[in-house]
């Protein structure tokens, strides 16, 4: 299908590896000009030159921490006028309630919520006036259904969903949209670490771990960062321009809801 965004100018923050290269690499394949971001100049450089040797377009990679101001600035400096604009960053470590303070509450709403906003903020007046945008934030499963042990996750991210909910609403009429993508396991660094949190926890190898959580999936497997991409480019398309506020679940049927 050609998703009719070839010559669109994309930012995708924390995209050198796992969903956001996902995210990168599928609007690449669309002839969309890049501006991708991670903290890791090396990696993120190699997999710039990746995609433009794959795919021919154009890719700015600028290394910067997404969650602190300076790097937004960057990022946004370079950018100029964008189309496009794919949110993501880290996600916060594992615990318990009973472990979080305040101060690590707050790094969590930083990364998982007040960096996407600000993003937001900066991109969307642009997008409105020039008639055409799309913004797709990676968040998570833990917004429809929270996951115990990532209480910080659960938090930050519901918050920026609300946002999403009442801003959508308010840029669609300028041909803008804004929708969240949600991703459940997918074989990515993020999932290998988690899966590393069980092996220690439990005292089991990493093999049993990946397939104790594979077994909580309907279809079995984790999900690919391919796939990921694949929606979250169908989301930046000309074709998706009626769907607006979503929260599309990517978890292979894990969390157990009718709606
Ligand atoms: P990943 O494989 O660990 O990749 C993370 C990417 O983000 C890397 O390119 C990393 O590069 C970059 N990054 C991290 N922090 C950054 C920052 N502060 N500024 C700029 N770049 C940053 O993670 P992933 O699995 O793709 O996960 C992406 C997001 O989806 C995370 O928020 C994660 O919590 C969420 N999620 C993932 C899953 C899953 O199963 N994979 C499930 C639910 C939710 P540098 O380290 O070099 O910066």
């Amino acid at each position: 299908m050609d998703l009719g965004i070839k010559g669109k100018r994309a930012v995708v923050c924390a995209s050198s590896k796992g969903l956001g290269l996902g995210c990168a690499r599928a609007l690449a394949d669309a002839g969309v000009d890049l501006v991708m971001n991670a903290r890791t100049a090396e990696t993120l450089e190699k997999s710039a030159e990746k995609i433009r040797s794959d795919y021919n377009v154009s890719v700015t990679a600028i290394a910067a921490d997404i969650t602190s101001e300076q790097g937004r600035s960057a990022v946004l400096e370079a950018a100029g006028d964008v189309d496009i604009l794919v949110t993501n960053a880290g996600g916060p470590p594992p615990g318990l309630w009973q472990d979080w303070e305040r101060e690590d509450f707050i790094k969590a709403l930083d990364a998982n919520m007040l960096t996407p906003i600000a993003l937001m903020k900066a991109l969307l007046p642009g997008m409105m006036v020039r008639g055409w945008g799309r913004v797709v934030n990676i968040t998570s499963q833990s917004v429809k259904a929270p996951i115990p042990q990532l209480g910080l996750s659960n938090a930050a991210r519901t918050g920026l969903t609300g946002y999403v909910a009442g801003t959508s609403r308010q840029v669609a009429e300028k041909g803008v949209t804004i929708n969240n993508l949600l991703p459940g396991i997918h074989a990515t660094d993020r999932a290998m670490a988690l899966d590393g949190a069980i092996v220690k926890k439990e005292g089991i190898s990493v093999e049993e771990a990946r397939a104790r959580r594979a077994a909580t999936i309907p279809a079995r497997r984790y999900g690919t960062a391919d796939e990921f991409g694949a929606a979250c480019a169908f989301l930046c398309s000309q074709h998706a321009g009626f769907i607006v506020g979503q929260n599309l679940l990517l978890d292979g049927g894990g969390t157990n809801a009718t709606i």
